[in-house]
């Protein structure tokens, strides 16, 4: 098996790469362990230097890093740019507040002193999935680096040039060789890495399945996971909703990404009596998404990222359709080279179809009607995942009710769901467990060390001389 970098937006073979030898693997590992022994000791104020070198590098440099993202992703140039701008925010964010995160915190006790202590693990491995290439990567990097850690990084196979290009902005922001590794391994080496012993940890970001395989393996050894996984995130819309402001919003949760991120929202569920002009507005938003070639600035939606995953849509979508579900708009894959697929809205959806039960990673939305706001909190709810939630209301006993009922890690009311370093990360449910960003995502790889200490009184002490 090679690792191959694809542009999704014509089919031409880039770059391919072997996977690394069993004695590569080795050799980083070994270095990975001889760099933790002294990057742990390194004060976090140089560790902040080398962190606010790496944002100085990501934000100079965007655009080179934008165009990499999009030519192997298929990402519009655009958000590609501002998803490296992202990086170095979240690289900043972490280079300023790591020390207040991790500072020793003092809790009285009957010991004379007693406190925690958050110190580093050792190697945490990452596996990252390819829809944002950098964000994935840093979010996770970033506040490990602060924490003290070392990582390497096992990027999905089609983003190999993005990983690669991530541990050289690591290397030239200063960090000793060792700190960020890029190991270029298929999915089927993961378990050999997770059972080297000199492994602490391990995070996922991607699919339920991949992140309950990881995880199985890590348990299996005593490691800790962290895990980012699908979403099927509800859009609800009550009556009391500024409508032109959530049908506009609605189009853009839907397709951000082409369609392809966890926190797209995916479930429209709107109140029966605006559903007729949410669905009228949504619709035509849908429809007049520019949809073309990524690297054209005013595109807004690029191809899905592989010929995979265009077909595994299709077939979610001929599959809902055969279970009675309706068509509003779009439906089909785009009739050109690379891998693209109308903006489509469904309705109709049958509980057992594919659009009801499964992710669907691309730009497909389901449109549901309720009766109410049970009926609207019902259906959010009944998914296996619990990511993320945007509720839209002006009533507030409906937006306490979504607030307290809906099952997901970030609900955000009249908004679209973003990550923020400022705010943690995470779902519940098939959606993973642990955090991302803020305070909690530094504490997630670190031992947190309580410690407590008996000292004689200085009066007893000076008795005894
Ligand atoms: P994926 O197929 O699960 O791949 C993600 C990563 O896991 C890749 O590096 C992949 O390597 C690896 N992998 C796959 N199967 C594995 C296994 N059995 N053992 C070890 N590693 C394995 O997911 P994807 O298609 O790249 O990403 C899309 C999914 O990620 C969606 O479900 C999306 O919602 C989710 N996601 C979640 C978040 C979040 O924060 N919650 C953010 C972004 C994406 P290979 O490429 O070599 O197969």
């Amino acid at each position: 098996m090679t690792i191959q970098s694809i542009n999704p937006a014509t089919g031409e073979r880039l770059r391919s790469f072997e996977p690394l030898s069993e004695s590569q693997i080795e050799e980083k590992i070994g270095r990975a362990a001889k760099t933790f022994r002294r990057y742990r000791r390194m004060p976090m104020s140089s560790r902040a230097q080398m962190m606010a070198r790496a944002a100085e590098i990501l934000e100079a440099e965007k655009e080179k890093f934008g165009r990499l993202m999009t030519t192997e992703m298929g990402k519009p140039l655009r958000a590609a740019i501002e998803e490296a701008a992202k990086c170095a925010w979240n690289c900043r964010f972490y280079a300023e507040k790591a020390a207040e995160f991790l500072a020793d915190e003092v809790i009285p006790t009957g010991a004379t002193r007693s406190f925690v202590r958050y110190q580093p693990l050792g190697t945490v491995l990452a596996v990252m999935p390819w829809n944002f290439p950098f964000w994935q990567v840093f979010r996770f990097a970033a506040p490990a680096l602060m924490a003290g850690n070392v990582c390497l990084l096992k990027h999905a196979s089609n983003v190999p040039q993005c990983a690669l290009a991530i541990e050289e902005i690591f290397r030239r922001a200063g960090f000793p060789e060792g700190a960020f590794q890029t190991l270029l391994i298929g999915s089927d080496q993961v378990e050999r890495v997770l059972d080297d012993p000199r492994i602490m940890a391990a995070t996922l970001t991607g699919s339920a399945s991949a992140g309950s395989s990881v995880a199985k393996a890590a348990g299996e050894r005593m490691k800790k996971t962290v895990l980012e996984l699908g979403g099927s995130d509800p859009f609800i819309v009550m009556p009391s909703a500024d409508m032109e402001e959530a049908a506009k919003t609605a189009v853009r949760a839907r397709a951000i990404n082409n369609g392809q991120s966890c926190i797209a929202a995916k479930r429209f569920i709107v109140a029966e009596e605006i559903a007729d002009e949410f669905e009228r507005r949504f619709v035509k938003g849908m429809e007049s998404l520019k949809v073309g070639d990524p690297m054209d600035e005013t595109t807004d939606v690029g191809p899905l990222a592989t010929v995979d995953i265009l077909e595994t849509l299709e077939e979610q979508v001929r599959e809902t359709m055969a279970q009675g579900g309706r068509i509003l708009t779009g439906g089909e894959r785009l009739m050109r080279a690379g891998n693209y697929f109308a903006p489509t809205v469904l309705t109709n959806i049958h509980p057992d179809s594919p659009a009801y039960i499964e992710e669907l990673f691309g730009p497909v939305a389901s449109l549901f009607r309720v009766r109410d706001i049970d009926e609207a909190i019902r259906l959010a709810n009944d998914t296996t995942f619990g990511l993320a939630a945007s509720a839209w209301t002006n009533d507030d006993e409906e937006r306490d009710r979504l607030i307290d009922e809906v099952e997901a890690g970030l609900v955000f009311i009249n908004g679209m769901v973003a990550s923020d370093p400022r705010l943690p990360f995470g779902g519940v449910k098939s959606s993973g467990y642990g955090r991302e960003l803020s305070r909690e995502g530094i504490r997630e790889f670190v031992n947190i060390k309580t410690v407590w200490i008996k000292e004689e009184p200085e009066t007893k002490l000076a008795e005894t001389e």
